[in-house]
């Protein structure tokens, strides 16, 4: 997708923080940390949404949970405990229309989120 900005990111065309890459999933630090470690884990392919995941998708999704899991350890947040996050669609809060899990660790969370 031309104008998407993590697509953009992929294609290394707006800079970031690149946490981990390989040749389907990217992880980059948010610009607008919401905790000590929090990071956005993007399939290098561009889907919308969790709403918009297709019958073909389901292999990235897991590599990205395997992802998520190995940088939680690898920040050293796993023990303490981690969230990771997907809003999906306007009235959930998502803001870029490229399927995304927030990262979240370093910090208490509390329940229900905002
Ligand atoms: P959403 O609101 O869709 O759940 O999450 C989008 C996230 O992307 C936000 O946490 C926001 O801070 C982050 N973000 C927006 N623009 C950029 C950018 O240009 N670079 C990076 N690294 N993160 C961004
Ligand atoms: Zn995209």
């Amino acid at each position: 997708m031309r104008d998407c900005l993590f697509c953009r990111i992929v294609r290394k065309e707006v800079p970031a923080s690149v946490a981990f890459e390989d040749e389907t999933v990217l992880a980059f630090c948010d610009i607008h940390p919401q905790a000590p470690l929090h990071l956005l884990l993007i399939p290098k392919k561009h889907i919308r949404s969790v709403d918009a995941l297709e019958a073909g998708d389901g292999a990235v999704v897991g590599h990205l949970f395997e992802v998520a899991r190995d940088l939680a350890r690898a920040h050293g947040v796993a023990a303490g405990g981690y969230r990771l996050v997907t809003n999906t669609n306007e009235g959930a809060g998502q803001s870029v229309w490229h399927m995304h899990f927030h990262l979240l660790g370093g910090r208490p969370f509390g329940w229900p989120p905002g």
